[in-house]
């Protein structure tokens, strides 16, 4: 997937291979340089305000590369689940601070786009290709305050999608069909793609403009590609629920962007519980209504709370906002603490214990403790057999919990951040030390008692049906 407006080329090197990158024809240093402190300068520009799904999306790009093997820029989704973001350093020195971070937006949208849009058919249709070229521009200029493409030799480079509109609108008009305005020929990416079929003679796009529309030029594994973005979108959705605004606004546009006409985004929707941020509160086929729940409660434990409010300087904010581990792994952040504890004698789908596994293993930046009990607590990794036995005891997860007993010879020694229980809720009600970053999941015809304990907690029902 790569942005870009020279001469297109099927690169000599392969894509995925780093030390390959590194050693082919290396730019002037001093070029290097200043290409890399422009895309650094642009990531710090996403975390802060323009684009949080950017971000994280370039914070899951473990290595990001100088290299003249591409001559624009590339993300690289290769089958061992990394992702690269391979620049050219003279291109990036060529197009400046303000061209850089639209050409890093504009990949960075592809990746999602190829996420949301992954049916081969469509993706085989050229005319599909251009229409995601507009799409991705028209939103980068809009977002990012532009009035024009990123300019290159003071031309222009990319897809303008108000000239691809003007020929749309000219092919309808002199074939006797009524074309859409502007606004809503871009409203949403079907939109484009569905109006640009109704020409006689719909554009597709040059091969130059783009390295992902040369077939395979770019590795684009489709798993690698789901795991990256759907994390990307994730952490960006908690960080709108911890109170970033400039998520919230960016994951509400891209969900309305992307839903429209296309089942697979309308279901990767429910599942991350985008819904969430519209207020939904009907449960959907999807994703069950606990689900969603579970993640804004989350969000609002593991929030960084105080730190968000008097920023020293950028990085600070950043760091406070969990925006950028580039920076956080610099830094002395510490991982949040999650504790989920797994009730042993009730009868707990598996179903549960995978959603659960999944979901806290693409959150960013958390540490996950399983313990399973019944009248006494075992620490278990996800997806190792737990046995249960005799009676049930909540009060043997908080004695351990709290660093007052030792399993296997040793105490608890940290502080967790939430404490999660799943459970029928059928054993005797305790008092937490820290009752509110205690959450309660209670199986289906179980006790819902933190909910009426004094004080409550955090509790809701989990549904058990077979989807
Ligand atoms: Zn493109």
């Amino acid at each position: 997937m790569a942005y870009g407006g020279k001469g297109q080329r099927i690169p000599v090197v392969d894509l995925a291979d780093r030390r390959a990158l590194e050693r082919y024809r290396p730019a002037d240093p001093g070029v290097i340089e200043e290409a890399r402190r422009l895309k650094e300068a642009a990531l710090l520009d996403f975390g802060l305000t323009e684009s949080a799904v950017a971000s994280w999306l370039y914070a899951k790009c473990h290595h990001q590369i100088p290299t003249t093997a591409v001559d624009m820029a590339a993300v690289v989704a290769s089958g061992d689940g990394s992702c690269l973001l391979l620049y050219n350093p003279d291109f990036f020195v060529g197009l400046g601070l303000s061209g850089v971070k639209f050409v890093l937006f504009h990949e960075a949208r592809h990746l999602v786009h190829r996420h949301f849009f992954a049916d081969p058919d469509l993706r085989a249709d050229p005319v599909f290709e251009l229409a995601a070229e507009v799409s991705i521009n028209h939103v980068a200029l809009v977002r990012l305050g532009r009035e024009q493409l990123p300019l290159l030799d003071g031309r222009p480079t990319g897809v303008d999608p108000r000239e691809v509109y003007e020929r749309y609108h000219a092919d309808l008009l002199a074939h006797g069909l009524e074309p859409l305005p502007y606004d809503g020929f871009v409203e949403t990416d079907m939109r484009v793609y569905g109006e640009l079929k109704r020409m006689r003679h719909p554009p597709v796009p040059e091969r130059r403009l783009c390295a992902h529309l040369v077939a395979g030029a770019v590795p684009a594994d489709q798993e690698t590609v789901d795991l990256v973005a759907s994390s990307a979108l994730l952490n960006s959705l908690l960080a709108a629920r911890r109170g970033h605004p400039g998520a919230e606004a960016e994951l509400l546009d891209l969900m309305g962007r992307t839903e429209d006409g296309n089942a697979r985004a309308a279901k990767l929707w429910g599942t991350l519980g985008g819904g969430m941020l519209r207020g939904e509160t009907t449960p959907t086929r999807t994703v069950d209504w606990w689900q969603r729940w579970l993640v804004d409660v989350l969000a609002s434990k593991l929030r960084e709370g105080e730190r968000l409010v008097y920023p020293k300087k950028r990085g600070a904010l950043l760091t406070a906002l969990g925006q950028d581990p580039m920076l956080s792994r610099r830094g002395p952040v510490r991982d949040k603490l999650l504790v989920i504890a797994y009730d042993t004698s009730g009868s707990m789908p598996h179903r549960v214990i995978t959603w659960l596994t999944e979901l806290v293993g693409r959150i960013d930046g958390v540490q996950a403790h399983w313990l399973s009990f019944d009248g006494v607590v075992m620490p278990f990794t996800p997806g190792e057999r737990v046995y249960g036995g005799g009676g049930t005891s909540f009060q043997v997860v908080a004695d351990y919990v709290e660093g007052r007993t030792e399993v296997r010879g040793r105490r608890f020694e940290e502080t967790p951040d939430a404490v999660v229980v799943l459970t029928d809720g059928y054993a005797p009600p305790i008092t937490p030390a820290e009752p509110d970053k205690w959450i309660w999941l209670i199986t289906e015809g179980g006790d819902e008692w933190p909910e009426r304990h004094t004080p409550a907690m955090d509790c809701h029902r989990v549904t058990t049906k077979s989807r």
